[in-house]
């Protein structure tokens, strides 16, 4: 059996999955705020909680696999990138191993939470036994995340798939220099990408404060600001996507986080990003996440397969 957890900034996700792939449990705790020790030992007691599950169904010891919105440095072992700040700097793998320690040192496996969400994406859902598949969360920021074979691609400075804080491709003139970023740089794909982003972009052009997912509804219902807004960000999209093809060639690009519910950008984006991939045809396919929220979760449980 594995166990998958989901370290979120708000909440703190466990999931039990059984051999043959069902949710045999499913637990969640708030996310101690900003305090590192509570968070490790929220976490263990989780692990052991589903372990308790796991002894009930009569299994052996499950796996751990955790996601977390950082990575852990290659370099130093220790966490990096994270938003919740109160991780960086921390031995999170070694210390949750130890906090559940028990009689023997359990080894978990971290990675990032866009990575979980591609690896999840890829073993039973959207991508479903696709090769190649790139996992993108278009949420508060922008993330990603690379499954190759359902398995994560990582690399020495742990940060595969994170195109968020790469410059908006082939910007016009009116997008250079571009917003400021919190990373320190002017025009990264996340501040037009984001939903913040595209708030952003709504309300420099049409003077009006929306959020993204009522800008989209709007734009269905007929709002001529709200249409405009949504090509826009559409082509942004195209040639953010199309970079990442040029690159990766993935099979399937698949989408999450609260901007993936916007339907439209699935018909309209690959009919636009052909102009700026190096290719004759592009094959790509761009599809909605199947597994929503749970992605997260059910991806650190796989990162054992
Ligand atoms: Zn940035």
């Amino acid at each position: 059996m594995r166990i998958g957890i989901d370290l979120g900034g708000t909440k703190i996700e466990g999931i039990l999955i059984a051999p043959d792939g069902h949710q045999a449990a499913r637990t969640r705790v708030p996310t101690p705020q900003g305090d590192y020790a509570a968070t490790v030992q929220a976490v263990a007691d989780l692990v052991c909680d589903l372990d308790d599950a796991a002894k009930t169904l009569g299994t052996e010891i499950p796996t751990v696999g955790i996601g977390i919105p950082g990575a852990i440095s290659p370099t130093t072992g220790l966490v990096k990138n994270a938003n919740s700040v109160c991780l960086i700097g921390e031995a999170l793998d070694q210390d949750i191993a130890q906090a559940i320690g028990r009689d023997t040192r359990r080894e978990v496996r971290l990675a990032n939470d866009a990575d979980c969400f591609a690896v999840s994406e890829a073993h039973d859902g959207a991508a479903a036994g696709e090769r190649i598949v790139f996992g993108v969360i278009l949420g508060t920021g922008v993330g990603g995340g690379i499954a190759i074979d359902g398995h994560p691609l990582s690399g020495p400075n742990a940060i595969t798939g994170e195109w968020g804080h790469n410059p908006l491709p082939w910007p016009r003139d009116d997008e250079r220099p571009g917003p400021k970023c919190y990373c320190g740089q002017h025009g990264c794909i996340e501040t037009f990408l984001s939903g913040p982003g595209m708030r952003y972009d709504h309300y420099a052009e049409a003077g009006e404060q929306s959020e993204a997912v009522d800008i989209a509804n709007k734009a269905a219902a007929g709002n001529a600001d709200c249409i405009a807004t949504m090509a826009r960000y559409e082509q942004r999209l195209a040639r953010a996507l199309a970079s990442v093809i040029n690159v990766l060639d993935p099979h399937v690009i698949v989408l999450g986080g609260g901007l993936s519910n916007i339907e439209r950008l699935y018909d309209n984006v690959p009919k636009l990003w052909d102009e700026w991939v190096f290719s004759d045809t592009v094959a790509t396919k761009l599809v909605p996440n199947k597994h929503g929220d749970s992605s997260g979760v059910r991806g650190a449980a796989w990162l054992w397969d």
